[in-house]
């Protein structure tokens, strides 16, 4: 069985209503960075940074996978699979992908201040100040913020050096490390990337699919599976 690695940004989920960071009406626009996504922030204003992300956990609970997540769901029928996604919400898991990564984290976890391996399944139940883990200290949003380090990186690279398929799909590239990942790709490899502003600034060739997620994904997906 080839060896297929997607890897996923924000676009992916943007046909579900989940908005993301740098296109106009994006959530950068309404919130600053350092003021919900960094220590600095947290120890500012923990109540902002949790009221954040516990509305970003609300509308999760209300929105649903699409047709590009859906889609990939499906390539395990004939690939060995892993999704690295770049997003905190849980729709390739609800879309029915199995074997997921997520590098900067989830919203339906919470973990300690104290000890980052102490993480909690919390569903869509907002976090509240005083919600303590097991040794006694505030809980915060699992989220790999601005500044810290990218725990599964290493892991994301090792997966991404032997597979032979890469599709990359809703991801400006512009978030690091995340973006350094596609420097591990094997040369032998072919890479796929949908993305309606796709910009090409990598020195690989590269087959770039100018188009939405939901309508791009599921017909590649096919061509896969047929393929195969
Ligand atoms: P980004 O906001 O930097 O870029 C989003 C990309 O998606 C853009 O290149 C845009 O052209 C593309 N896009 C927009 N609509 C699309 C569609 N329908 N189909 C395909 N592509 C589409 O997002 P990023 O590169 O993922 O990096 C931002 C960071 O924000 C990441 O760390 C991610 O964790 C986080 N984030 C996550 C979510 C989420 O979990 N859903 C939402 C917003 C931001």
């Amino acid at each position: 069985m080839k060896k297929i690695v997607v890897f996923t940004g924000a676009g992916i989920s943007a046909e579900s209503g989940i908005k993301t960071f740098r296109d106009s009406n994006g959530l950068w626009e309404e919130f600053k960075i350092e003021d919900v996504a960094t220590w600095k922030g947290w120890n500012k204003d923990r109540s902002k940074v949790i009221d954040f992300y516990n509305s970003c956990r609300r509308q999760l609970k209300n929105v649903q996978p699409n047709d590009a997540h859906k889609a990939l769901a499906k390539l395990e029928e004939k690939y060995k699979v892993v999704v690295i996604t770049q997003n905190v919400d849980d729709l390739h898991e609800r879309g029915g992908s199995t074997n997921i990564l997520h590098l900067h984290g989830e919203l339906t976890k919470a973990r300690s201040t104290m000890d980052p391996s102490l993480v909690y399944d919390i569903g869509y139940e907002d976090i509240k100040i005083g919600d303590k883990c097991d040794r006694g200290s505030q809980l915060r949003p699992h989220i790999v913020w601005f500044g810290e380090a990218v725990p599964m990186m290493e892991v994301a690279s090792n997966m991404i050096s032997d597979a032979d398929i890469i599709i990359v799909v809703g991801t400006s590239m512009q978030v690091y490390p995340a973006a350094n990942l596609i420097e591990y790709v094997s040369s032998n490899a072919e890479i796929y990337f949908i993305d309606p502003n796709a910009i090409n600034n990598l020195n690989r060739k590269i087959k770039t699919i100018r188009e939405k997620a939901g309508i791009a994904v599921p017909e590649l997906v096919n061509v896969l599976l047929k393929n195969a």
